[in-house]
């Protein structure tokens, strides 16, 4: 069994077009160029490797989005079956993109939760579930892109990211805690209609949002984990709305500056670079965490664009 970590060493590039348009140094971690899509098979792949130690002879996810596609991919790599248990709405791409990696799609239910349900109940004893974001496992994964920036000497006086359950703040906070970087502020920024941290941290503790009604699926998490809520209340970490179109326009933008298309819910960050936004006024150096996302088309965000 493979020790190798399943993530690549993603490039960190310092970004003479976003550094124009931010008027500071802007340093990208390219997490798009994973394998998978997105940083997400750092966290996922570290869990499923361990629990592949541990004698799992199965992976099951309810994540039609960059979660389920990290643990199809890191079951095809270990050789353990994996079973992706999504709702109607995941879109035929994703459901081909999970195909692709040899996963076994049931779809089932309106909604992620019935699909969830399903996903738990299928469960045997020698199956390990792997969640999107609320899992140790994951955190310390996620945290090795960090140490990577630290490796490459390169030390930023904020970083921004883009949060959904929280599991990248969470990661991305231990990394940075243990090179020793905790007093170095972390921007963390949702789109309006999916913004559960920041409703966290105006209510004092983790809150259920009644809906979302953003485009940036993979931000779409009504609830954050309580261990983002936790850095919160631990490390400086500013919370950043943009909107829909901000986030679609960044998207745009990166595929033109850098010839990489990421989701909506990465140009959510690249969207405070784009804009100037006044969160990075302080900084002279920002590191911007490119998160990625395997499902977005051109078509798509185009489409999205024009509704928006
Ligand atoms: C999962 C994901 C996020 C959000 O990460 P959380 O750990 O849920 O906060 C953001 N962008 C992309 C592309 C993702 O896949």
């Amino acid at each position: 069994m493979s020790q190798t970590p399943l993530h690549l060493e993603s490039p960190l590039l310092e970004s003479r077009a976003l550094s124009l348009a931010a008027q500071r140094a802007v340093w990208l971690k390219m997490e798009a160029l994973q394998p998978p899509g997105s940083f997400k098979i750092r966290g996922i792949g570290h869990a499923c490797q361990i629990h592949a130690q541990r004698g799992a002879k199965r992976f099951v996810s309810s994540s039609g989005g960059n979660a389920g596609m990290a643990v199809a991919y890191a079951g095809r790599v270990l050789d353990i079956p994996v079973t992706v248990v999504v709702p109607q709405t995941t879109t035929a791409r994703a459901q081909e993109l999970l195909r692709l990696e040899d996963a076994d799609v049931i779809v089932h239910g309106a909604s992620w939760q019935e699909a969830n349900e399903l996903a738990l109940s299928l469960l045997g004893p020698d199956d390990a579930f792997l969640h999107p974001f609320d899992d140790p496992l994951l955190w310390a994964g996620h945290a090795s892109m960090v140490d990577e920036v630290a490796r490459a000497g390169v030390v930023p006086d904020a970083v921004v990211l883009s949060v959904g359950g929280g599991g990248l703040l969470s990661g991305v906070a231990e990394g940075m805690a243990r090179n020793g970087w905790s007093n170095v502020p972390i921007i963390a920024v949702e789109t309006t209609g999916a913004a559960s941290l920041h409703a966290a941290m105006q209510a004092g503790q983790t809150v259920a949002l009644d809906a979302i009604t953003s485009i940036a699926g993979s931000l779409g998490a009504k609830r954050v984990c309580e261990q983002a809520f936790q850095w919160t209340q631990q490390r400086p970490v500013q919370s950043v709305l943009v909107s829909d179109a901000s986030a679609l326009d960044a998207c745009e933008r990166f595929l033109t500056d850098h010839r990489v298309l990421v989701e909506p819910a990465c140009g959510a960050s690249l969207a405070l670079a784009y804009e100037a936004n006044a969160a990075l006024a302080p900084y002279r150096n920002v590191l911007f965490i490119v998160c990625g996302g395997a499902t977005a088309t051109v078509a798509q965000i185009r489409q999205w664009r024009q509704a928006a």
